[in-house]
């Protein structure tokens, strides 16, 4: 693994960067490219972001400009940098980036990450990668300001399910704390991302909580949603972004798992725990990915077929839960 120098001392003989989040880029991968983008210009260099979306719900983010969702081709002299990505397969269109002469850099808090680029920094403990940025930026030397500062702490909230995942340490409240000193409207940014849903996003996740299924003796809770499902609430695959939070509130419940059909026969699993299933290994079973209490994957086939898949997956470890 490289540290914060090497890949500084890398960066700075370059002056224009191409940061990328993964697929279906949530709060943590978008915060962590503004906030690195947005200090990159601070120090006079050209940065600009690479999203395969960019949700309305994270508009309040300065420096939209910086944003594009068709993939641009690599200009000359332009350096690819990762962020909150664990591998190949989680970069979608911009693994294209790996393979054009210039070296890449990937920055990242998934234990499952496989260094895939040329610069690696991975800290698998640290809460989110907005906490890696933070940590980077001021290393660089970069004062942090309010546009910044929303973006960090929007990564934080996000992976930390507003500080109430088990990832929260210490140095991400320091963090937290030193970001609120600027006007960032901690509060808008948390009933945003956590207490706001659409019409049907609503209506969706009552549907998903209502088809609960429980098993293993009331320990793993189960819910999916197909296209249709989605469809008939005039809903988007967006709209059920984050159930799976609720899927593992039941009480006797171990493991959530919530499902959803991202295309027709594409099931996207969302993989939750509480305590001693590690569902990241249940997810790399599958091809998937993330951390030991919240992870994903995908199987082709039914909402029904996957369910089952991840059922027959689950029985191989009875003993963790
Ligand atoms: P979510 O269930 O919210 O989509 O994802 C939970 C965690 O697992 C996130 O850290 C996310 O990056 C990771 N994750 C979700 N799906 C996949 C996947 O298909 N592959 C990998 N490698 N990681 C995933
Ligand atoms: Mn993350």
């Amino acid at each position: 693994m490289n540290n914060f120098k090497e890949i500084y001392d890398y960066m700075m003989e370059y002056d224009q960067f191409i940061l990328a989040g993964h697929i279906s880029p949530d709060g943590d991968c978008i915060g962590a490219t503004f906030a690195l983008a947005l200090a990159l210009r601070k120090l006079g260099k050209e940065a600009s972001i690479y999203l395969e979306s960019f949700l309305p719900m994270y508009h309040y983010l300065d420096g939209h400009e910086m944003v594009m969702t068709e993939l641009p081709s690599l200009g000359h002299e332009v350096v690819p940098i990762f962020l909150d990505s664990s591998d190949e397969g989680r970069l979608g269109l911009a693994s294209e980036y790996l393979n054009q002469g210039i070296r890449t850099v990937n920055i990242d808090h998934h234990a499952s990450n496989n260094f895939y680029a040329d610069f690696n920094y991975v800290e698998k403990d640290a809460s989110s990668t907005c906490e890696i940025i933070y940590n980077f930026i001021e290393f660089m030397g970069v004062i942090c300001d309010g546009a910044i500062s929303k973006a960090i702490f929007t990564g934080l909230v996000y992976d930390t399910g507003v500080f109430r995942h088990p990832n929260t340490k210490s140095s991400t409240l320091s963090i937290a704390s030193k970001l609120l000193e600027h006007e960032i409207h901690a509060s808008d940014i948390i009933n945003g991302l956590f207490y706001t849903k659409s019409y049907p996003a609503t209506q969706l996740l009552g549907q998903a909580l209502e088809g609960i299924s429980l098993h293993f003796n009331e320990r793993i809770a189960i819910s999916g949603l197909s296209l249709m499902d989605i469809e008939a609430k005039n809903g988007t695959v967006e709209d059920v972004d984050g159930i799976v939070q609720y899927i593992g509130q039941v009480d006797t419940v171990e493991g959530a798992v919530f499902l959803y059909e991202k295309e027709p026969g594409v099931i996207k699993v969302s993989l939750r725990s509480k305590k001693s299933l590690d569902v990241a290994k249940l997810a790399l079973g599958f091809g998937g990915g993330g951390h030991i209490r919240a992870a994903g994957c995908t199987i082709k086939g039914t909402v029904d077929q996957a369910k089952e898949e991840i059922i027959k997956a689950l029985e191989g470890f009875r003993s963790d839960f």
